[in-house]
């Protein structure tokens, strides 16, 4: 059984950048009805990052995907539909109990489950409260869709003091705007901007670039954006997605991520089913096959956002290595998105 919050098809706040090591799962876990999502997708082979006036240019190889989430999303939740699973919107899961089987009280009703995966995302009134920040360590999430004539094949990272701006084209289903299409999503801290409008005019580049767009989806917001040593496992429930942990945005691994811990916590929760091992065996592998496979992709976001807070007489002299070494920007890149 799934169960959704909300209802899809939704805008949600993201890059929609989603990197090529997680494509062959995606075509897997897709039904055949969505195939043209990921033939018609935008592929995104060149990244450039706008920090400190300059601009450092790097190819994406193997190229990622532009999906939008409006239509990913979507198409994921009738996909595990199609395949058989009984899954209710607009319905939320209020409160958990037991350490398996667990009794699940919801907005319709109770139920039991063998088994839970938390795939509620950052913060819900399901996992841990987040830690209370101040005004000027608060982060916002905030993005929209803009027209823009032929936009390049390229992820657009604008960096500024206090966030950045991810641009990129993006196509949507039925999509009837005559122009090309662009995502713009910012992460930014809550004293600096709190609308697209204003995250724009935090850097020059960009601020020339959307002098002419046009909006073609109302824009949409999250916070806080908090980050936290990930926790695959509580009490027996496996943890996926945002839910163990939310990696930096502009490391575009958030989607791959929660893809890539759903198959492994559902790989892991099989045997259970089968009645060939029990709840705890499957928690202690996935906690294990999360921390040797996912957690590397955490240690080096968390080594980029370090780098981009050094004071900028210091970024200075390694933007400089990175301009003049295509193979190590190549690698940090390939590292991160
Ligand atoms: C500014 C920004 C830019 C980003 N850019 C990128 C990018 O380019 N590429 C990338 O890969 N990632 C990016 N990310 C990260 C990415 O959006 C997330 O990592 C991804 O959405 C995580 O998916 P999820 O399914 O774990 O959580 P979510 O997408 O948050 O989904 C959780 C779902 O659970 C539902 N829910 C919550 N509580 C309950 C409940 N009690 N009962 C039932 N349902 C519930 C919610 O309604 C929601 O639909 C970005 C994030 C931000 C903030």
């Amino acid at each position: 059984m799934q169960l959704e919050r909300g209802r899809l098809p939704r805008h949600k706040v993201c890059g929609e950048f989603v990197s090529a090591e997680s494509l062959d799962l995606l075509t897997n876990l897709l039904d055949r009805d969505h195939a043209t999502l990921l033939q018609g997708a935008v592929r995104i082979s060149q990244a450039r990052v706008f920090l400190d006036g300059r601009i450092l240019r790097t190819s994406v190889d193997p190229a990622a995907a532009s999906l939008a989430r409006l239509d990913l999303d979507a198409a994921l939740w009738h996909s595990a539909e199609v395949a058989g699973v009984d899954s209710h919107q607009q319905v939320a899961a209020q409160s958990i109990t037991g350490t398996g089987p667990f009794h699940v009280t919801t907005t319709a009703g109770e139920f039991e489950a063998r088994a839970l995966v938390n795939a509620s995302g950052r913060w819900s009134n399901l996992n841990l409260a987040p830690a209370e920040a101040t005004p000027s360590e608060k982060w916002l999430g905030i993005k929209a869709h803009f027209a823009e004539q032929s936009p390049e094949s390229s992820v657009d990272l604008y960096f500024f003091e206090g966030g950045y701006c991810g641009v990129q084209p993006v196509r949507v289903a039925n999509d009837d705007s005559a122009l090309g299409r662009v995502n713009a999503s910012a992460m930014v801290r809550a004293h600096v901007a709190s609308t697209l409008a204003e995250v724009f005019l935090q850097h020059p580049a960009l601020q020339e670039r959307t002098r002419n767009w046009t909006a073609l989806s109302n824009p949409v917001s999250t916070s806080p954006l908090i980050f936290r040593t990930p926790v695959p496992e509580i009490g027996g429930i496996l943890m996926v997605g945002d839910a163990a942990g939310f990696v930096d945005p502009f490391v575009g691994d958030g989607i791959s991520l929660a893809l890539r811990s759903g198959a492994l916590a559902a790989k892991c929760l099989g045997p259970v089913f089968a009645e060939q091992a029990s709840l705890s065996e499957a928690a202690s592998q996935y906690r294990e096959s999360y921390r040797e496979s996912l957690l590397p992709v955490f240690r080096a976001s968390s080594k980029i956002r370090q780098m981009l807070k050094l004071p900028r007489p210091v970024r200075k002299p390694l933007l400089t290595i990175l301009e003049n070494a295509p193979a190590i920007a190549r690698y940090a890149v390939r590292k991160t998105r």
